[in-house]
């Protein structure tokens, strides 16, 4: 089957046209400043890349172009848009209404509005982009599928903050967690590779890019992450601050003389390690900085690290015990110096890492030598081939 894999941001929208039983992509690209002027960027592997400066006003607009661009005669991949057969869109927020991923309804629609709350900046765009394309395709099946989804196994006492229980009950305030379809298709992936039933493992995926989580996955159910009810706890990040004494917001408030939303906003786009270093927020920068000595790049580095062994060793605990630790995402998947970090403090575990494994780029690998009592993998995640898989069962089990 060919699916369309629409991830849309509030500015930008990305795409991807996935042939299923290849498993690979036939077209991939972006749209980007959509309402402010416009860029599309298409690349179909084997051909040069395609740049269109052409206006995109609206979403719908940057759906038409993609439509256009995929099915024209020298760029495009299809002759015509009967071949695609369907559409998955990835949403942010699926609140508590939503474990799994679904077929597009009026109804569904309805309840990823009623998610908006939780996710202002994402979850609108999601819709729209939706929307855009019920319009245009308006015979294709389409599904949705949640970044929260995944999580939603999490228990109680898990989920729960230590709160008023009224405000879980009234405003929804509890942890839901981020990057499921990252996480599900990780904890899958790493199951197949060790070739047993996810059934029978506790693994411990750590998904590491410019937003980072953790997972706990028992048995193939996530029964704890590291992201909260919004993507702002947990892991320090590249410019996200991950979990600290929220007294602190106050405190700042008070110091600065800033809004509780401008506090906010330091948190989200200033701190992490951006905020530790000054210099950047991007992991590379990091590296390359510290081995020339700078010393706050040393610091993020250090507390970047720390953050994920600890997380680490409160899954052991929170699942007692722990088959196999995964890395991916942009950081986890290409650095072999965090994983060798994060590793070389798990020991006591028993995990044990093969160097020359670990320094392998680009491909799924088991990074721990063969007589490691808790395995070890890096594992490239693929979000869209995820996304494309679960429509196709969707469309399958429909
Ligand atoms: P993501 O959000 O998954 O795209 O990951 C982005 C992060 O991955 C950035 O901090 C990059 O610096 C980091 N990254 C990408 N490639 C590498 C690499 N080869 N070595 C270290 N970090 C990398």
């Amino acid at each position: 089957m060919k699916i369309l894999v629409i991830n849309c941001g509030s500015s930008s929208l990305k795409y991807q046209l996935i042939d299923s039983e290849t498993e690979h992509y036939l077209a991939k690209g972006l749209c980007e400043r959509i309402g402010i002027d416009g860029v599309l960027n298409h690349s179909v592997p084997g051909k040069d890349k395609f740049v269109d400066e052409s206006p995109l006003p609206t979403h719908k607009d940057a759906v038409s172009a993609v439509l256009k661009i995929l099915t024209d005669p020298e760029k495009g991949v299809i002759s015509s848009l009967e071949e695609i057969d369907a559409v998955g869109h990835r949403v942010v927020h699926g609140g508590e209404y939503f474990s799994k991923a679904v077929l597009v309804s009026d109804d569904v629609i309805e309840k990823i509005g009623l998610c908006s709350d939780l996710a202002p900046l994402h979850n609108p765009a999601n819709l729209i982009g939706i929307n855009a394309c019920r319009e245009l395709m308006p015979n294709t099946p389409m599904s949705v599928v949640f970044d929260t989804a995944f999580h939603q196994t999490m228990p109680r006492k898990a989920y729960l903050y230590g709160i008023p229980y009224s405000y879980y009950e009234e405003y929804g305030i509890r942890r839901y967690g981020f990057h499921g379809t990252s996480h599900n298709y990780v904890s899958h992936r790493v199951a197949k590779l060790m070739g047993r039933p996810i059934e029978d493992l506790k693994i411990i995926v750590c998904h590491l890019g410019n937003g980072s989580s953790i997972s706990a996955v028992d048995g193939g159910k996530c029964v704890d992450t590291s992201m909260g009810m919004t993507p702002l706890e947990g892991m320090i990040m590249g410019t996200r601050s991950g979990d600290l004494d929220p007294a602190i917001v106050q405190y700042i408030a008070k110091k600065e003389n800033m809004s509780i939303d401008q506090v906010l906003d330091v948190l989200n786009k200033k701190s992490g390690l951006l905020g530790i270093s000054g210099t950047s927020s991007d992991f590379r920068d990091i590296l390359s900085a510290s081995e020339q000595g700078d010393e706050r790049a040393k610091a993020a580095f250090e507390a970047f690290a720390y953050r994920i062994v600890k997380y680490i060793g409160s899954y052991v605990a929170a699942m007692n015990g722990v088959d196999a630790i995964a890395f991916t995402a942009g950081i986890g998947e290409n650095n072999s110096l965090i994983r060798e970090t994060v590793l070389s403090s798990l020991a006591y575990l028993g995990v044990k890492v093969d160097p020359e494994k670990n320094a392998l780029r680009g491909d799924e690998v088991m990074i721990s030598t063969e007589d490691s009592v808790v395995k070890a993998f890096a594992v490239p995640t693929n979000e869209e081939l995820a996304i494309a898989q679960e429509t196709v069962a969707l469309l399958q089990n429909a």
